[in-house]
């Protein structure tokens, strides 16, 4: 008699760990979740980070309990000049990243930010679709970017630039 029993191929059931170290080696590891590559200078390859964004991202990190991508960390002066990124842009000093958040909307993403307190500056820009942030020791503002501008988060218009479309 044949046995119909099904097939479940054999997993071999000893769990590998070997591939950390590799993994560890080209990553970079900065944090538990974030590493040197997610920050450097897409262009230039220059790195500078600041331990208090990385600090607020895990916050943040651990808050949503989601994977946090690091679209922009560093930029470096040339490349923002090159670009004409935005006049006060503290990614050249390290202080700034622009994220997106796995399975959460742009405004979802804003609202969980703002519950950080050491996230000092929170930016949405919808037409690139990412939320930046920022941890510069001051006052809390927040804002939306368009056309390489940012227009002042208030009362009153918050609700326009916050609606999920
Ligand atoms: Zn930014």
């Amino acid at each position: 008699m044949r046995s119909q029993k099904p097939n479940f191929s054999k997993k071999s059931s000893s769990k590998k760990r070997s591939f950390s170290r590799t993994k560890k080696r080209f990553t970079n590891k900065i944090s538990e979740h974030f590493s040197k590559l997610d920050f450097t200078c897409k262009e230039s390859g220059k790195f500078k980070i600041s331990l208090g964004l990385v600090g607020a991202l895990e916050e943040l990190r651990t808050l949503v309990k989601k994977r946090i991508t690091i679209v922009k960390g560093y930029e470096c002066n040339e490349v923002a000049e090159k670009k004409g990124s935005l006049k006060r842009n503290l990614h050249t000093q390290g202080l700034a990243a622009d994220i997106t958040i796995e399975g959460m909307s742009l405004t979802e993403s804003f609202k969980a930010a703002e519950t950080i307190e050491s996230i000092s500056g929170i930016g949405i820009n919808k037409k690139e679709n990412y939320l930046h942030i920022e941890t510069r020791k001051t006052e809390r503002r927040c804002w939306a970017e368009e056309n390489n501008e940012e227009i002042e988060l208030t009362q009153e218009n918050k609700k326009t630039y916050l609606e999920d479309s």
